[in-house]
């Protein structure tokens, strides 16, 4: 009787996720870290994900309401394989605890089942494996059936409560929680946008947080960056400081955005920090221009106490080095020292990237370059090297598809860029030389738009680093806490 209970419950819970799915299906799917795209997504999850967990509900709730072994026998092979997709994904995509936890909950419930059907097997007599279609309408299966419709029934009405509940809950949930409360002291880095500028959906623009201590520092504000600033939970109201490398679009298409977010979230009474080489000046001044208008409505619909006019945009700190001079601390306080070095990205020019040391910690963040000897200099003993990195191989094969398609101005791009990055084989060669602990590959290019992709785009950089090589993607954290030489790795959503 308790594996028929057992089982039961499993059914129940099976139930509950398989109504989710279909009644709530982002929300679910978030719990299950996964992204629907569109109807199509919306679709998929509500189908295939919703069908799977209501299928091995309806079987579960058979087999132990009618006591036959046979039902409860069916959702295990369902498990076992969903259990091989989660090895498989361990062996390929690399260790979630997430996923191993899942295993160990579905192992779990495989072997309720089995020792559930082990029972009742050997309480069956001769000729009762006979498929009795009696049985699947008894007493208690329609009892299940009339619950299973009253829940049904019940979110169907309650739609517009529910909807509501949700609505406090996630605005609660956006407005009271902030990343940088929930990390211990010491050095993060986290990838805000790890594209470049070729879309990739699944990539914002240059964009990364470091956060030393509780200050938040930014390097970058390339398009679409500040909406994943947001979604990680961090809040512009808390940048200490933005740190630019150079004034290429990917690098400076959300600075309007960034600058006014911090501003109107916080009723902030001074600009925005923004450091950058020379050119800084030009960069800020603009979108500050061009973001003048609307700061002025704000200021007329809000009151100068909620729209201070004082904190509106930006105020650039421009730092310059001395001739022949490649390296300069531009930031010393609260016990971070950011040092400002330069890098080749011609014809960009000026062009920097920059180390930052906390407590013992380091992370350095190249900008975009090819192999410099400053960049060389400051990774030495990094703790996380965030280099950029461009697959030459596969940007040939855009150049040829280009050629092949009439695009011969799309292809000279694509033939250019290779001339001012770095590859992945290059920026693991600098972090062997450097001894650098961990290498971090953002800015990637070209796009990524599906996981298989990944092996191609690292090419041979294993062979020059034995060290652990990542390529980077919106939302990744580092952490480094203070005192202490551990390196911990977790996704902000
Ligand atoms: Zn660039
Ligand atoms: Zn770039």
């Amino acid at each position: 009787m308790i594996f028929r209970i057992l089982a039961g419950l499993i059914g129940f819970l099976f139930l509950n996720i398989g109504l989710g799915f279909v009644a709530f299906p982002d929300i679910l799917a978030t719990a299950f870290f996964v992204q629907p795209a569109h109807a199509q997504g919306l679709n998929a999850i509500r189908g295939d994900f919703g069908g799977l967990f209501l299928g091995m509900s309806f079987f579960c709730f058979l087999g132990a309401a009618a006591g036959r072994a046979r039902w409860l026998a069916v959702p295990v092979p369902f498990l076992l394989f969903i259990i091989v997709g989660r090895m498989v994904s361990l062996g390929r995509d690399g260790f979630s605890a997430a996923g191993a936890q899942s295993i160990m909950l579905e192992v779990v419930f495989v072997i309720v089942l089995t020792a559930a059907i082990a029972v009742l097997v050997r309480k069956d007599k001769p000729g009762q494996n006979d498929f009795h279609p009696g049985e699947m309408i008894n007493a208690r299966v329609l009892a299940v059936v009339a619950a299973v419709a009253v829940i049904l029934a019940g979110l169907v009405f309650s739609q517009k409560q529910i909807g509501l509940t949700l609505a406090r809950f996630i605005a609660t949930d956006f407005m009271t929680s902030n990343v940088i409360d929930d990390l211990p002291d010491g050095l993060h880095v986290a990838l805000i946008g790890s594209g470049a500028p070729l879309t990739d959906p699944r990539r914002a623009s240059p964009c990364t947080a470091i956060i030393a201590g509780r200050n938040l520092y930014i390097v970058d504000a390339g398009p679409s960056s500040v909406r994943k600033l947001e979604v990680m939970r961090f809040k512009p109201e808390d940048i200490t400081a933005l740190l630019l490398t150079h004034f290429h679009s990917d690098h400076i298409g959300d600075l309007g955005e960034l600058m006014l977010k911090r501003w109107a979230g916080g009723a902030m009474r001074r600009p925005l920090d923004i450091y950058g080489p020379p050119g800084v000046e030009t960069v800020v001044d603009g979108f500050s221009l061009a973001y003048s208008l609307d700061t002025q409505y704000r200021v007329a619909h809000h009151g100068p106490e909620v729209a201070p006019p004082a904190g509106a945009g930006g105020a650039a700190r421009e730092f310059l080095f001395a001739s022949g001079q490649t390296e300069k601390v531009i930031i010393d306080a609260d016990g971070l020292t950011v040092t400002a070095f330069v890098v080749d990205h011609r014809p960009v020019d000026p062009a920097v990237g920059y180390r930052f040391d906390y407590k013992g910690r380091s992370v350095v963040v190249s900008g975009d370059t090819v192999p410099v000897e400053p960049l060389s200099r400051q990774a030495r003993g990094a703790e996380i090297l965030v280099m950029e990195a461009l697959q030459p191989s596969m940007a040939g094969v855009l150049a040829e598809v280009a050629r092949k398609n009439g695009r011969p101005n799309n292809a000279r791009i694509f033939e250019d860029i290779l001339l001012y990055h770095t590859s992945p084989e290059d920026a693991a060669r600098i972090a062997r030389e450097a001894d650098a602990r961990h290498l971090l590959l953002t800015h990637i290019l070209p796009p990524l738009p599906v996981a298989s992709l990944k092996p191609v785009f690292l090419g041979d950089a294993g062979k020059f680093f034995s060290g652990p090589i990542t390529i980077g993607e919106d939302g990744m954290l580092f952490s480094l806490p203070a005192g202490s030489d551990q390196i911990q790795k977790k996704w902000l959503f």
